[in-house]
């Protein structure tokens, strides 16, 4: 799988599996955009990659940050061919009857508007060029309920919905789009200061391989796989990467 002469735009590169994403996607050829809310993360990920990256600052649930973004991203390189749509937050797994309608809309705009805004500022760049390849980042969460509470459970299900909505517009147009469904992974979001334990013991000790966490660069590998021409004929798949949790 060799990205050389592409362009990746990551979309929360500053930690966990976006910088995974990053740093995998430039030591497979490409020139990476390293976009996330955190200057100072994104900026780190960019200067650990070197000459084939660029930090990027944007906030994906502004639709003027992302306009920004892709212009950055047009600007330095001319072209975006892979597309990580990996940021998301998680910040509360209160339940349906418990979440507060700001938390709601907090979460929603980052997790679902905001996958919808960078895919729809760069849309039109990977149909003047001709193609492309969009991976999304859903989660478990994107297509059974629980665990993971209201909000987060809702945006998830919607990523999966644009996915495939994606996927199927712009088939004929040379574009691909896929999801993955991260199993609990080893990140600030799964141990970092807003992991919510009571929320997540009801996760259950259900993971199916040696019940451990995933680390980010198995995220990153089927990210590279989903994106790379030798999935040239996998379009609108949602692809769980949980080490057999969800069929458990
Ligand atoms: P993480 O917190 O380590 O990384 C998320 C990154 O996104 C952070 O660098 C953060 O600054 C950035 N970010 C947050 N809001 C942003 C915004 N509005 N604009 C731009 N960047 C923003 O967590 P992670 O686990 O690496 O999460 C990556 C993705 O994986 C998320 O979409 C998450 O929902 C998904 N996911 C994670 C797990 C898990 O167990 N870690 C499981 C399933 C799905």
């Amino acid at each position: 799988m060799t990205f050389d002469d592409r362009v990746a735009l990551v979309t929360g590169a500053g930690s966990g599996i976006g910088r995974a994403m990053a740093v995998a996607f430039a030591k497979a050829g490409a020139r990476v955009v390293a976009c996330d809310i955190d200057a100072g993360t994104a900026g780190d990920v960019a200067r650990e990659i070197g000459d084939s990256a660029v930090a990027a600052t944007a906030d994906i649930g502004d639709a003027s940050s992302v306009e920004a973004l892709v212009e950055t991203a047009i600007s330095t390189y001319g072209r975006i061919d892979v597309l990580c749509n990996n940021a998301g937050i998680m910040d509360t797994m209160a339940l349906p009857a418990d979440i507060p309608l700001d938390q709601w809309e907090r979460v929603l705009r980052v997790n679902l508007t905001g996958t919808f805004l960078v895919t729809h500022a760069v849309l039109p760049h990977m149909l003047g060029q001709g193609g492309g390849a969009i991976v999304n980042t859903a989660s478990e969460a994107g297509i059974r309920g629980g665990a993971a509470g209201a909000a987060y459970t809702a945006s998830k299900h919607g990523v999966v919905g644009l996915t495939k909505s994606v996927a199927w517009a712009y088939a004929k147009d040379g574009i691909r789009c896929n999801a993955i469904l991260p199993g609990p992974t080893m990140t600030n979001i799964a141990t970092g200061a807003s992991f919510d334990p009571v929320g997540a013991a009801r996760l259950g000790p259900v993971l199916a391989l040696g019940e451990r966490l995933a680390q980010p660069e198995q995220m990153a590998d089927a990210a590279l796989y989903l994106a790379s021409d030798a999935a040239s004929f996998i379009n609108g798949a949602i692809v769980p990467v949980d080490g057999g949790w969800s069929a458990a």
